[in-house]
C-alpha cells in the first residue's frame, strides 16, 4: 500500500507546484483584465472630454470670453472642466502635454482661441478610473516617464515594461509585477499600469500550492486509512476468490464425476469428468431435474446411500456399483454420496472397465470350472474301473484310449488358458517366417480327419499355385486346427466341411466353411471376444471355453492379417483370415 501511496504522494507534489504556477498566471491575467477594464474607462472619459471640447468651443460663453480675453472666465471655465484647458489667441501651444484634441474657436475669421483635451494625470485620475472599474486599491496607476502616479502615493520604477506584457519591475526595493499601455503612440506617452506586489502574488500562490498539497495528502491518508481499514476483507475476499478458483479447477482436472443435487432434485454442478465419463454435456445436464436428464437415475437415487458427513463414507457399503444406460451404452458407474447442506453431492467413477473385468473373471471360473469336470471325472472313473483285475483286454483297451483323450483334452485346454494369458500380457512369441499354406492345410486336414467319424467329409480346395505365406506356420496351424475344431464341434456329423487356400492380391486367404448351426449376424462380431459363447449353459452339449476364436484373432493380428465370419443361420459358417503373401514368380 506504502507502495502505492508514494507515488501519489509526488504526484500530488507535483500537482502542488502546477496549481501554484497557474495561480502565478491567473494573477497575470487578472492585471491584464484589470488594465483593459481601466483602459476603457479611461477611453470613455477621453471621448466625453472631447465632447465637452466641441461643445465648449461652439458655447457663445466661451467665444464671448476668448472674444474679450477674460481669463477670469476662462480660468473658471477650466477649474470646471479638469480635461480641458482654454488658451486665447492663435499662437501658442502646450509643448510637453499629452494633448489629445484640438478644437480651434474662430471670431470674425480668426482663430481666437483654442481649446485643448489635456487628461489630468495625476493621482485623482487614477482613483477616479480606479473606482469607475472598480479594480482594488493600488492596483491601477499611470506611468509617466519612470514615475509611477498611483492614488495612495508616487514612486520611482526601475524600468518600463513592455507594452501589453506582464513584467517585473522594481519601484523602491520592491518587485513588482507590472502591466503597461501606453494611451499614446509616442515612446515617452504617458502609459496606463497595473501592477500587484511579487510577495503577494507569491503567497497567494503558496498559499494554493499548500492548499492543493494539504488537501491532496489528506486525500491519500483517506484513502490509506480506507484501504486499511477495507484491507482484511479485499483479502479475505480475494482468497475466497481464489480458494473458489482454485474448487473450481480442482473440480474440473478430479477424475471421477461431480455430481450436486439440490433439494428439489435439480442437478446445479455436473464437472468435466461426470461429461467425460457419461458424455453427456454440463449444459444438458444444469438446471434440470436429475431424473430427467440422468439414465438410470431412480436406480441411483434408490440404492446409493447417503452419508452425513464425508468421514461416514468410509466402508465397504457406501460406495455402490450400479448401471446407468446412456445412448445405448451400459455404463457401470462406482458411486459415493454425501449430504451437504439442503444439496447432496454424488461422486463417481466410471467402473464399467472393472466389472467387465470381474464378469470375465466369474465367466473364466465358471467355464474353466465346468470344462475341467467332464475330463476329470471320465478320468477318475476310468481309474477306478481300471483298478479292478478281471477286465477283459478290449475293455482295458478302450479305457486307456479314453484316458489319452481326456488328458489330451485336458492338455489342450490348459494350452489355449496358457496361450490366452500369454496374448494377454503380450509375452506370447510369433515368428516372422514363410512357409507352404498349401502343406499346412494339408497337414491340418489330415489330423482332424482322423479325429472324426465317417461321415464328415472334410475336403481341400486348393488352387494348383499358390504363393508362399508370411506368418509363423506354427500359430497358422493353431488357427487353422481351431477353426476346424470348431466347423467339426457345431456341425452336424454328416456334413461336409471345406477347408480352401486362395491367392487374392497380395493376401493369402484360408477358410473353413461348414453346414453347421450358423451363427447371427448380431453375435458375429462378439464371438471373437474373450469366453464369448453363443451357447454359455451348453445345452446342446458342445463344450468350450470361448478362447478359441480370442486366440484366433489375436493370433492372426499379430502375423498382420485379420480374420472374420460370414454365416447364415442353420445354413452354415465360413470362417476366413487372410495373411500376407510372397508374390508368385512371373510365368516366363
Ligand atoms: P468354444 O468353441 O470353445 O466355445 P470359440 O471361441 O472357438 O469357443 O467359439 C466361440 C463361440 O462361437 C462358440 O461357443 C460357438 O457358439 C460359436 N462358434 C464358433 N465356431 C462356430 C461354427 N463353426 N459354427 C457355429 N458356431 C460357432
Amino acid at each position: 500500500m506504502l507502495l502505492l501511496a508514494l507515488p501519489l504522494a509526488v504526484a500530488v507534489w507535483a500537482f502542488g507546484g502546477f496549481a501554484a504556477k497557474r495561480e502565478r498566471n491567473n494573477a497575470d491575467q487578472e492585471l491584464v483584465r484589470d488594465l483593459n477594464s481601466g483602459a476603457s474607462v479611461y477611453a470613455r472619459l477621453l471621448r466625453d472630454a472631447r465632447h465637452t471640447a466641441d461643445r465648449l468651443a461652439g458655447s457663445r460663453r466661451v467665444g464671448r470670453a476668448f472674444a474679450q480675453s477674460d481669463k477670469l472666465t476662462l480660468r473658471a471655465i477650466e477649474q470646471a472642466h479638469p480635461w480641458i484647458i482654454l488658451l486665447h489667441g492663435a499662437a501658442g501651444g502646450l509643448q510637453g502635454r499629452a494633448v489629445e484634441a484640438r478644437v480651434d474657436v474662430i471670431g470674425r475669421e480668426r482663430t481666437i482661441g483654442r481649446v485643448f483635451v489635456v487628461p489630468p494625470f495625476g493621482r485623482r485620475l487614477v482613483r477616479t478610473i480606479g473606482d469607475e472599474a472598480d479594480l482594488p486599491g493600488g492596483r491601477l496607476g499611470f506611468l509617466l516617464d519612470h514615475r509611477l502616479v498611483r492614488a495612495d502615493g508616487v514612486g520611482r520604477i526601475d524600468s518600463r515594461p513592455t507594452a501589453g506584457k506582464p513584467a517585473d519591475v522594481r519601484m523602491q526595493a520592491l518587485e513588482y509585477r507590472a502591466v503597461a499601455l501606453p494611451l499614446r503612440e509616442q515612446r515617452d506617452a504617458p502609459v496606463l499600469i497595473t501592477v500587484r506586489k511579487r510577495s503577494e502574488i507569491a503567497a497567494a500562490a503558496n498559499d494554493v500550492r499548500w492548499r492543493v498539497i494539504g488537501l491532496g495528502l489528506g486525500l491519500i491518508g483517506a484513502f490509506l486509512v480506507t484501504a486499511y481499514a477495507v484491507a482484511p476483507a479485499i483479502a479475505r475476499s480475494r482468497l475466497s476468490r481464489l480458494q473458489r478458483d482454485q474448487a473450481q479447477r480442482v473440480l474440473a482436472r478430479l477424475g471421477d464425476g461431480v455430481l450436486v443435487v439440490d433439494h428439489d432434485g435439480v442437478v446445479q454442478l455436473w464437472n468435466q469428468a461426470a461429461e467425460t465419463i457419461t458424455g453427456l454435456r454440463a449444459a444438458e445436464v444444469r438446471g434440470r431435474r436429475a431424473e430427467e436428464a440422468i439414465p438410470g437415475w431412480t436406480t441411483i437415487a434408490t440404492f446409493v446411500p447417503v452419508a452425513d458427513r464425508p468421514g461416514e463414507a468410509d466402508g465397504p457399503s457406501s460406495s455402490e456399483t450400479v448401471p446407468v444406460d446412456v445412448a445405448g451404452r451400459e455404463l457401470w458407474l462406482s458411486i459415493v454420496a454425501v449430504a451437504l447442506d439442503d444439496d447432496t453431492v454424488y461422486a463417481f467413477r466410471d467402473a464399467t472397465h472393472d466389472r467387465r473385468l470381474e464378469d470375465l473373471r466369474s465367466q473364466f471360473v465358471a467355464t474353466i470350472s465346468h470344462e475341467l469336470r467332464t475330463p476329470l471325472a471320465s478320468l477318475h472313473g476310468a481309474a477306478l474301473t481300471l483298478r479292478e483285475h478281471d477286465l477283459p483286454a478290449q475293455t482295458q483297451d478302450d479305457l486307456l484310449e479314453m484316458i489319452a483323450e481326456q488328458s489330451n483334452r485336458l492338455a489342450n485346454l490348459v494350452e489355449e488358458i496358457l496361450v490366452a494369458g500369454q496374448l494377454d500380457s503380450g509375452s506370447l512369441r510369433v515368428v516372422a517366417d514363410t512357409f507352404d499354406p498349401e502343406e499346412l492345410v494339408r497337414g491340418v486336414v489330415t489330423v482332424a480327419r482322423s479325429r472324426v467319424g465317417e461321415d464328415t467329409m472334410i475336403e481341400v480346395v486348393v488352387p494348383p499355385v499358390v504363393p508362399k505365406a508370411h506368418g509363423d506356420g506354427e500359430r497358422t496351424r493353431q488357427v487353422l486346427l481351431n477353426l476346424l475344431d470348431n466347423a467339426i464341434k457345431y456341425a452336424p456329423s454328416e456334413g461336409r466341411i471345406e477347408v480352401g487356400l486362395a491367392a487374392v492380391g497380395d493376401r493369402l486367404r484360408f477358410s473353413v466353411q461348414d453346414q453347421g448351426l450358423g451363427i447371427p449376424v448380431g453375435e458375429q462380431e462378439r464371438i471373437f471376444d474373450k469366453f464369448y459363447r453363443l451357447d454359455p449353459d451348453q445345452r446342446r452339449g458342445i463344450g468350450g471355453t470361448g478362447l478359441g476364436l480370442y486366440i484366433c484373432r489375436e493370433l492372426v493380428r499379430s502375423m498382420h492379417g485379420r480374420i472374420w465370419v460370414e454365416s447364415e443361420r442353420g445354413k452354415g459358417t465360413t470362417f476366413a483370415f487372410e495373411l500376407p503373401a510372397e508374390p508368385l514368380p512371373v510365368p516366363v
